[in-house]
């Protein structure tokens, strides 16, 4: 449960416009549920256990909160975002938010002309590595096989910048430090050889898992589970039915993004109300079981 999503586990955001000078996550969520509710939005906490979609147009589509209460409406817009994968070792799981961090270009800012590291081999590290070595003064991109997932361009591209070196068949050993990463214990996967680097920012860059397991079988999926919304919109393939933010998005996975998403899905659900004659009955608030 992380209300307010994947923001409430970081520590100041400095990418989203408007706050010159940074804000706190949490700090951040607190606002923007503040300013839904000026606007008349009841906020509810719960996990939502099962949904089952209506595929006609018109129809009612039911979710189930808690395992317990069913709530019927006539849209959904699904924000359920996507969770950052760590390697799940205890020493990088102590040390989220003291210095490791799953997103360079939320947190790369802080580690300005220090030396960094970043796990992974595919398109988003291959470009946060990139991002990094405008910012920092090294950075170490550990691979654990002997080649890299990313496209060649992006590969020649991390290669080929003086500030990043690569380890293949490397992996963490340990992350190293009390309150903050003070280093890392790397381990070679082939000769078992361990060497200690100092860093003081450590970057997991191994993937997004989309929250979409409980819609299987229901909305169209790409490959690793992210929702297939049309073009230019927010529209699922059943009507009524709506996806925004990161559960949609492979690519950009910003808060403004996201956001920006989300004011889509809300156009989107309100043309598609009153399309279907039920606008006033969404303002007199009185479709909700
Ligand atoms: P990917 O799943 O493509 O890559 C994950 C990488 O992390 C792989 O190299 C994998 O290694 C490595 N990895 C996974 N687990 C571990 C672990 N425990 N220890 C060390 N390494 C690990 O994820 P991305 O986020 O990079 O990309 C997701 C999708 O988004 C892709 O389709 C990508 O092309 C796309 N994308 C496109 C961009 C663009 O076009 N500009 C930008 C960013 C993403 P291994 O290779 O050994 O499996």
């Amino acid at each position: 449960m992380e209300p307010g999503g994947q923001l409430t586990t970081t520590t100041e955001v400095d990418n989203f416009p408007g706050y010159p000078d940074g804000i706190d996550g949490p700090a951040m969520m607190v606002d923007l549920q503040k300013q839904a509710e000026r606007f008349g939005t009841e906020v509810r906490i719960g996990m939502v256990t099962a949904v089952k979609f209506a595929t006609e147009v018109g129809g009612i589509h039911t979710a189930v909160v808690d395992g317990k209460t069913t709530i019927e409406a006539n849209t959904i817009i699904i924000s359920t975002g996507a969770t950052a994968k760590y390697l799940n070792i205890p020493s990088e799981q102590r040390l989220r938010g003291g210095g490791v961090s799953a997103c360079a270009v939320c947190d790369g800012f802080f580690y300005r002309g220090q030396d960094v590291a970043i796990v992974g081999a595919g398109d988003t590290a291959a470009e946060e590595a990139t991002y990094l070595s405008n910012i920092c003064k090294s950075v170490t991109m550990l691979v654990r096989r002997d080649t890299m997932r990313a496209s060649k361009a992006m590969q020649h591209r991390v290669l080929n910048t003086k500030n990043i070196e690569v380890l293949f068949n490397t992996e963490v050993d340990e992350v190293l430090g009390e309150q903050v990463v003070e280093g890392l214990r790397v381990v070679n996967n082939r000769t078992n050889d361990k060497k200690e680097i100092a860093i003081t920012g450590l970057f997991i860059a191994i993937g997004h898992k989309p929250n979409t397991d409980i819609f299987k079988g229901q909305l169209h999926m790409d490959d690793a589970g992210y929702l297939i919304t049309k073009p230019d919109s927010t529209k699922t393939e059943l009507p009524g039915v709506f996806a925004c933010g990161d559960v949609q998005d492979k690519i950009y996975r910003q808060a403004v993004t996201a956001a920006g998403s989300g004011c889509m899905a809300a156009l989107d659900a309100e043309r598609y109300l009153a399309e279907i004659g039920v606008v006033e009955e969404v303002i007199a608030g009185d479709y909700t079981v």
